[in-house]
Parts: structure tokens; sequence; C-alpha cells
């Protein structure tokens, strides 16, 4: 019994080796970049690369499977699943469990990565990295555990990742390895991770939540929507997280689109959305 502590104690002190191997290998395959042809077309590869893989967790991983923002088809799960597994940050289950828990316990023990716990680099990548989360507890992820194409992704993470640059090479030869897949997903790794870490400790409140959620502008826009995080932590449910007109949210968008095309439906707007603009931002924040 002893034993089995001690391990688990040794084990929550260790890195994820697995894990940490491929990311750093991705980072250092960015090294590739200087040696490579550039070509305004392998730039939009890069770009288009990025924007996939972020919305597989923001639209994927987060609105989807942690909170239910909209609805959709098995088929188009699996999609969803797949592009956010390619970015580095564990399986759709893994992710979104953790993901409930943050909300459950925002700050607070229990909170996998809060800044105001475990400081910037714990809530940026060391959480993602930590041998402590490799097994987490999917009790309140009844809802997908029973697809077994999400625990395939969840036993088999690195298939999504190693696939893009797989793609990526055959497509497109070295700048597509460099600029496709190392530069895109390098990115795409690390913008969501953005909202967990300075989306926690920059940025102003709009919403007096009790936790440190920020709306942050310049990671509304380069996560594509979810940077408006204390609008999210106020209303969790929502499809939308920027709540007036000038709170871009690409990934909104991309659900409204997705809707037209009858690849999504249920999607859960706010009820009133012009009022939000009259909320005056909480004192001191
Ligand atoms: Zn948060
Ligand atoms: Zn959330």
């Amino acid at each position: 019994m002893s034993q089995t502590i001690q391990s688990s104690a040794l084990r929550a002190r260790l890195i994820n080796l697995g894990s940490t191997g491929v990311v750093v290998g991705v980072h250092a395959l960015c090294l590739l970049i200087p040696f490579v042809a550039f070509s305004w077309w392998i730039a939009a590869v890069a770009a288009g690369s990025y924007v996939l893989q972020v919305l597989g967790i923001t639209a994927g991983y987060h609105r989807y499977f942690s909170h239910h923002a909209f609805k959709t088809s098995r088929t188009f799960q699996f999609v969803l699943a797949w592009l956010g597994c390619s970015a580095m940050q564990n399986g759709p289950l893994w992710w979104a469990s953790g993901h409930r828990r943050h909300h459950r316990f925002s700050d607070l023990p229990g909170d996998p990565h809060s800044p105001l716990l475990g400081g910037f680099w714990h809530a940026h990548i060391g959480w993602v990295t930590s041998g402590a989360n490799d097994h987490p507890d999917l009790a309140n992820m009844k809802d997908f555990t029973r697809f077994a194409e999400l625990r395939f992704l969840d036993a088999w993470k690195w298939v999504p990742t190693i696939a893009t640059g797989a793609i990526c090479t055959v497509a497109w030869g070295l700048p597509g390895l460099a600029w496709g897949f190392a530069l895109a997903t390098t990115l795409a790794f690390h913008a969501p991770l953005f909202v967990n870490s300075l989306g926690h400790m920059r940025g102003s409140q709009r919403f007096d939540t009790g936790d440190s959620s920020r709306n942050n502008a310049i990671l509304g826009v380069l996560v594509l929507g979810e940077g408006w995080h204390n609008n999210h932590h106020h209303a969790q449910g929502l499809a939308r997280h920027g709540l007036v007109w000038w709170e871009v949210d690409v990934t909104y968008y991309a659900i409204r689109v997705l809707q037209a095309l009858h690849l999504v439906w249920g999607v859960r707007e706010p009820r009133v959305v012009a009022v939000i603009d009259a909320v005056a931002p909480v004192p001191g924040a």
C-alpha cells in the first residue's frame, strides 16, 4: 500500500516523458524554418493548419466536449476530436474532464491549471506534461466515454499529430513539414493554453465570477474568441463568448457557418446580447 502511494507520489513529481518528448520535438522542428524555401502559399498552408487545429480545441474540446454548447453527429464529433487532438493537448476525454474540473473548482484546490495556485508555467503547459495528470478520473465525462473512437484518441493521442506531419510533408515537402506542421502545431499548442494562464492573469473582468478569469482582447483575436474568458466563466454553456459586436469570436462565427451547413445544430445562444454592453466592469479589476 505504502509502495503504491510512494510510486504515485513519485510519478506526480515527474513529467510525462512521452508527452514532453513529442511537444519538445515539434518545437525543435521549427528550427528548420530558416533553411526551407518560403512562399506565400506555404504561409497560407500554415495559417490554415493553425486555424483548423485551434478550432479543434476551441469549438471541439472546449465548447462542444466540455460544455455541450451545440449538438452534432457522431461523425462530425470525431472530426472535431481529431482536429483538437492534433494540437498536442492530449485526448478529448482527458482535456474536457480537466476543463470541467477547472470550472467546478476555479482557482481552488482541484483546479488542474490555476495560475493562482501553481504559477504561470504550470497553468500554461505544466498541467499537460505532468505525470500526475496521466490518468484522470473520467467520472465527469460519462456523456462521452461510451464512444469507442474517443477512447481510442485518448489512448493513441499522438496519431493525429503524426498524421498532420505526414500529410504536410507528403503534400508540400520540407516547407510543409516546417511551416504547415511544426510552426502551425506549435502555435496551436500554445494559443489555447494562454487562455488558461494569461486568461486568468491579464485583462478585465466584466462579470464578478468569483474567480480570476479575464477578458483579454489580444487572446480574443489570436485564440479565435477564447480570450473573452470572463464572459465564458459567467455563462459557460454558450456557444458565443464574445458578447458584444467588437468582441471578435471567430470560433462562434465558425460554429454559425457549420450550423448553416447543417453539420451542427442546437447552438446555445445568449438570450439577451444588447444589454450586456451596458454592464459596467467590476471595480478595480
Ligand atoms: Zn478559466
Ligand atoms: Zn470552459
